[in-house]
């Protein structure tokens, strides 16, 4: 379970998030929802440890991830992050997933068996050899997605996953992040702009606006009764 409890987020004098609070329950997809600029992507980082709260608390199953730093580390390896734009760190497919299983001094066979299943899984069997700048960014967001859920992460956390990606390999990452959380009951948190997106995939939206989650809810809730015009305006439906 992840609890977000008035997490505060300060860029000198900007307030980008200035009350957010959540539950995430173990094995959900959360979807954070919210127009370009709302603080999405800070959140993510934040819970992720990749930047600090200016103020409120990030617990993972009970514990304050921030609270010290020498923890960080035990508790990044409960979490895999997917980013907007799949950066290729190595040479090849085979490098670019194993990097988080060498962290964890993993044998070579081991590793060698993992990234062959978590290929087939995201479809991509045989591809351990290609160079990695030589895929289309379809295929590069399946590696990173591959990266992520080859260490069995407790928690996926994904930024705009399928922001540059065309319908089919959205409609293709969508359908893996189904298949992997009813397979291995991941947590997923997910950030898109796509509302839509949110319907498709999530059992419960957050709508960020204005530095706090306007809305919880599921998305026939948040559909069938937008908390307030500024929701309803952003959902697309005025009225
Ligand atoms: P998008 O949908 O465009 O990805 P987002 O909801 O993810 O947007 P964030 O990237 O979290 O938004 O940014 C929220 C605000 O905080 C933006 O105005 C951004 O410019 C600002 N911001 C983010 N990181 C920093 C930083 N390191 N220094 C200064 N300002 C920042
Ligand atoms: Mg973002």
């Amino acid at each position: 379970m992840i609890e977000i409890e008035h997490v505060a987020k300060k860029f000198g004098d900007k307030e980008v998030l200035r009350d957010v609070n959540a539950v995430i329950r173990d094995g959900e997809i959360f979807a954070i929802i919210g127009p370009s600029g709302s603080g999405k992507s800070t959140l993510l980082r934040i819970i992720n440890l990749l930047d600090r709260p200016s103020g409120g608390r990030v617990l993972l199953d009970g514990e304050d991830i921030h609270a010290e730093r020498n923890q960080a580390l035990s508790y990044r390896r409960k979490m895999a992050m997917v980013f907007q734009k799949p950066a290729a760190f190595n040479e090849n497919v085979y490098e670019n997933i194993a990097i988080g299983l060498r962290m964890r001094h993993l044998p070579e066979p081991a590793i060698r068996q993992k990234i062959e299943e978590a290929l087939e899984v995201i479809g991509l069997t045989g591809y351990e050899k290609r160079r990695a700048k030589t895929l289309s960014g379809g295929e590069m967001q399946r590696v990173a997605l591959a990266r992520a859920i080859v260490t069995e992460p407790a928690v996926l956390l994904m930024d705009e996953p399928t922001a540059n990606l065309d319908p089919v390999s959205t409609a293709a990452i969508e359908d893996l992040v189904l298949q992997i959380n009813r397979k291995f009951g991941q947590t997923v948190v997910i950030s898109t702009h796509d509302m839509l997106q949110g319907q498709r995939l999530a059992h419960r939206i957050g709508v960020m606006m204005d530095g706090v989650f306007s809305q919880i809810g599921t998305p026939r809730e948040v559909f069938a009764m937008p908390k307030n015009k500024h929701v309803a305006r952003f959902i697309g439906i005025e009225n």
